[in-house]
């Protein structure tokens, strides 16, 4: 039988990372050519580029990745993975490192989560976002005081016409709730 010694090596951590990333094996053929951070319109503001983040989940860094900003500076633009020469799927890479920050209560320095929280909240009552419930929810249960600062520019969205004041909810509901109830399922959420 033909083992695959090249990832016999690799860090439990790595092995934690890719499984939980369709395709995500595929890390284990990283060239380390930097082209993923070098393309990231975000990487200067990361702790760790991709490429760096890679090479330490190679070498189960896992307390020092899962604590890094970079996953949460990533924008989903997906550039880096249409550039990497080996087809990583760097940008789904990120959301399992979210995953797993999330899951571990590492994501500390970071109101993505909360904002998540709030719009999946709205899409699974309505169907889609809904931006003043989605500001207004999220600022008061996390940012009470900061609420007052947004009170401009939400006039002006409203006197303009661009900011609904009650949600509009989509048509076949039941049939999004069963979509949403499959994938939680097949991702092993409850
Ligand atoms: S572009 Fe691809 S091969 Fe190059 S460092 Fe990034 S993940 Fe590795
Ligand atoms: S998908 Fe994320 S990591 Fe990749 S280039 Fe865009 S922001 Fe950077």
């Amino acid at each position: 039988m033909v083992t695959d010694t090249h990832q016999d090596h690799r860090s439990d951590f790595f092995q934690e990372v890719v499984s939980d990333t369709p395709g995500g094996e595929q890390l284990a053929h990283c060239l380390q050519c930097g082209s993923c951070g070098g393309s990231c319109p975000n990487g200067s503001d990361m702790q760790y580029t991709p490429r760096t983040i890679f090479a330490m989940i190679n070498a189960g860094r896992r307390e020092e990745v899962l604590a890094a900003n970079t996953m949460w500076y990533c924008v989903s633009c997906y550039f880096c993975t249409t550039r990497c020469p080996q087809q990583i799927p760097i940008t789904d890479l990120m959301y399992a490192l979210k995953r797993l920050a999330i899951a571990e209560g590492k994501a500390k320095d970071t109101d993505a989560p909360a904002l998540a929280r709030t719009f999946t909240g709205f899409v699974e009552n309505f169907g889609r976002s809904f931006e003043f419930g989605l500001a207004s929810r999220y600022y008061l249960l996390n940012k009470p005081l900061s609420m007052f600062k947004l009170v401009p520019m939400g006039m002006g969205l409203f006197t303009r016409g661009r900011l609904h004041l009650l949600p509009n909810r989509i048509r076949q509901m039941d049939q999004l709730r069963a979509i949403i109830k499959k994938a939680r399922e097949i991702g092993g959420a409850s």
